[in-house]
């Protein structure tokens, strides 16, 4: 990392040279007004503020639209070989790291676009509207940032847009990883869903699975959490499996500790599938991207969270349903049912028994 002098003067150098690159997210115009420390579209009138190092295109409205959460979670990463490649290969030019995170290598040539003002964030602002001018990179790349927005189909179409003809998408997205927040995860992609995400519009040079992507950092990063998930002495029990145990899982295994004690939020990180039961809501605000007035935000947000419990309400009688229904529940009836006939049953298999019923 260089000094902190030196990357300031850097920064800002990079500031004047994209200057020119820059248009308004809001509605597209690249008639933008620099007034002391504030940037304002001569178009749309909106209002974004520019530090010594970093254009901030995220006003509330953004904010609002991308659903952008605070967060303490710094997301860090080194790039691969690839695109290191891309960077020394566009040396001259310039590539947008869309959703860069922190970088511990500061490049020229490279913009860092993020959500988060880290000290190497030279662009703040959302995937869903870039703020810049179409046909302006060389290169663009998106490494595990898709599944963290909101709308991967209009981060892609805006990564198009931004590109240069004949220029680099560099994409990579996870299929195979449990949830994790960044501060939010919303969907993860097969390789045949990150093509549709850019379709015809791209000619494929290579789609595969990178070094960071092996099966292995799958393997290793489920069990991990599973483990961290569990009580102290179940942990250590489920250490000791062998994979063979792990390879058939009968349905008497979900009665086992290592399933019953799993916590409930590894259980949400690491699910197989989720589920969700709605009601589609009456009189709801259709969504009118970023020129919504500020008031429907907020009714839409009480809209949400009124949806979100009568949603949790539903769940939690799904659970009931389900739990009702599964055979070892029926079984368990039986069991103590015959308990009971034969005179075996304890008070608390009778209160049991009853809540069951
Ligand atoms: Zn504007």
């Amino acid at each position: 990392m260089p000094s902190s002098e030196n990357l300031l003067q850097r920064k800002k150098n990079k500031l004047q040279r994209i200057r020119e690159i820059l248009c308004c997210p809001i509605c597209g115009s690249d008639h933008i007004a620099n007034l002391d420390t504030i940037l304002q579209c001569r178009n749309c009138q909106e209002k974004f503020s520019i530090s010594q190092s970093t254009y901030k295109f995220l006003s509330q409205r953004l904010i609002d639209y991308g659903k952008i959460k605070p967060t303490a979670n710094i997301s860090a990463h080194n790039y691969d070989s690839i695109a290191l490649n891309f960077i020394d290969k566009y040396k001259e030019g310039l590539i947008l790291d869309n959703g860069c995170g922190l970088r511990n290598v500061y490049y020229d040539n490279v913009v860092n676009f993020e959500i988060v003002d880290y000290p190497t964030t030279d662009v703040l602002g959302i995937g869903e509207k870039l703020p810049f001018k179409s046909d302006a990179f060389d290169a663009v790349f998106s490494l595990n940032v898709l599944e963290h927005v909101k709308n991967p189909f209009e981060c892609a179409e805006e990564i198009l847009r931004v590109v240069k003809p004949g220029g680099i998408l560099y994409v990579v997205v996870p299929f195979l990883q449990p949830f994790h927040g960044y501060p939010d995860h919303y969907y993860n992609m097969t390789s045949t869903g990150l093509k549709n995400l850019f379709s015809e519009k791209v000619q494929v040079i290579k789609c595969s699975v990178p070094f960071s992507g092996l099966p292995v950092w799958c393997l290793s990063w489920f069990l991990n959490s599973y483990i961290h998930g569990l009580p102290d002495s179940v942990a250590d029990k489920f250490k000791l499996k062998r994979v063979s145990e792990l390879l058939n899982v009968p349905m008497e295994s979900l009665e086992q500790d290592f399933v019953t004690q799993l916590s409930a939020e590894v259980n949400e990180e690491l699910a197989c599938t989720n589920s969700l039961i709605a009601k589609k809501v009456e009189n709801h605000f259709q969504f009118r991207g970023v020129n919504s007035e500020p008031q429907q935000y907020k009714v839409q947000e009480y809209q949400t969270e009124l949806e979100r419990l009568q949603l949790q309400l539903l769940l939690a009688q799904g659970k009931i349903a389900a739990m009702e229904s599964s055979k070892f529940w029926k079984l368990r009836k039986v069991w103590f049912r015959f308990k009971q006939s034969v005179g075996f049953s304890t008070d608390a298999d009778i209160i049991n028994d009853k809540d069951t019923l």
